[in-house]
């Protein structure tokens, strides 16, 4: 595994503390691009490593259990003759079942033209994946097996966002091990620095055992609460603690955020980042910060691998898909 691949796990083992929330919203901004703030398009795959399937519902998939999910990539047997590509639900998809959603919840209100995807590649996950732990315990390269899975597609991929459940345990070692990068949501409340240094520890474990490549790509503080004594405390905590590891975007406490998933599809498609939408915003302004540590990871490495999506408009003979890299 390459280590300036952008491969990054959304861990905190605090639940609720918007992990699927910010990798969701992050992936798509990702994938979406927005050339106005510097983020060049992106073929991204996000995988739902959660048996709770909340990233795959934030996109209105229903967590139907007759679908291959993640869950059988991780139990194959150890030949790895199962392809990711034939688990994953594509942009075309994902925006018809966006849309689906949408019209369910707002039947009189017009499906917003703003509500697809083009580039964004989900592997989802339902309720099976919760056997995962317990049947993964016993098999050899138990802690890797994600990792194996990845390797034939990683060149397919500019970017690889994982959510991952609210715990240290197989699944979240798989996202860690699979990972460059690890994302921590903190959310701004009184608990929220209860469990970080459990965090950290795992975290050095994982280096020292199963992954030296993994680093810290940043903390984001989420769900605060303006005008809140106690949130503005938490964040001064986060950052006197990790410093510039904390990215400067805040994520506030807004329903829009919140009813995002209801709607079908993560807050930065159904809304535009504009003032008075500053859910969106706010995530936006995040993918752009996340695009910006991408880029200064690849200098670290002297790299800058052609995007995967102007490769494939090479191929394809698209020259309308053929832009220049932003950053140029
Ligand atoms: P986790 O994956 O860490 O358990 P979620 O992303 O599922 O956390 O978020 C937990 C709950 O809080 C969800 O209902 C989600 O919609 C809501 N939520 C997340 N971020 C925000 C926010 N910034 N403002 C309001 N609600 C939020
Ligand atoms: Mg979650």
């Amino acid at each position: 595994m390459d280590p300036y691949k952008t491969i990054i796990s959304c861990t905190n083992q605090k639940g609720g503390c918007a992990k699927t929330t910010t990798a969701v919203n992050l992936a798509t901004s990702l994938a979406e691009g927005n050339p106005s703030m510097g983020i060049p398009p992106a073929k991204v795959l996000l995988i739902d490593l959660d048996p709770q399937g909340n990233a795959s519902t934030s996109f209105g998939v229903d967590k139907r259990l007759d679908v291959p999910t993640v869950y059988d990539l991780l139990m194959q047997p150890s030949d790895g003759t199962l392809n990711v590509h034939d688990y994953l639900i594509g942009p075309d998809i994902l925006t018809d079942e966006m849309q689906r959603a949408f019209k369910n919840m707002n039947q009189d209100s017009r499906i917003p033209p703003r509500l697809k995807v083009e580039n964004l590649y989900l592997l989802p996950s339902n309720i099976r994946l919760s056997g995962a732990e317990i049947e993964l315990a016993t098999k050899l390269g138990r802690e890797t097996r994600l990792r194996e899975a990845l390797a034939p597609v990683m060149d397919d991929f500019d970017h690889i966002i994982i959510d991952t459940p609210p715990s240290l345990g197989l699944l979240t070692i798989n996202a860690l091990a699979a990972s460059n990068w690890i994302l921590v949501p903190v959310q701004a409340e009184y608990y929220a620095l209860e469990g970080m240094s459990q965090l950290m520890n795992s975290i050095r474990l994982i280096q020292k055992r199963v992954n030296n490549h993994l680093k810290l790509f940043g903390i984001a503080v989420t769900m605060y609460t303006p005008q809140s004594k106690l949130s503005a405390f938490v964040e001064g905590e986060v950052r006197k603690h990790f410093g510039e590891d904390v990215f400067q975007t805040v994520i506030p406490r807004l329903m829009s955020i919140a009813e995002a998933p209801k709607d079908g599809a993560p807050v930065v498609l159904l809304k535009k980042p504009t003032k008075r939408n500053k859910g969106s915003k706010q995530y936006w302004g995040l993918a752009k910060e996340a695009h910006q540590r991408i880029l200064a990871r690849r200098a670290e490495y002297g790299v800058n691998p052609e995007s995967v999506l102007r490769r494939e408009a090479i191929e394809r003979g698209d020259p309308e898909h053929i832009w220049d890299d932003i950053e140029d």
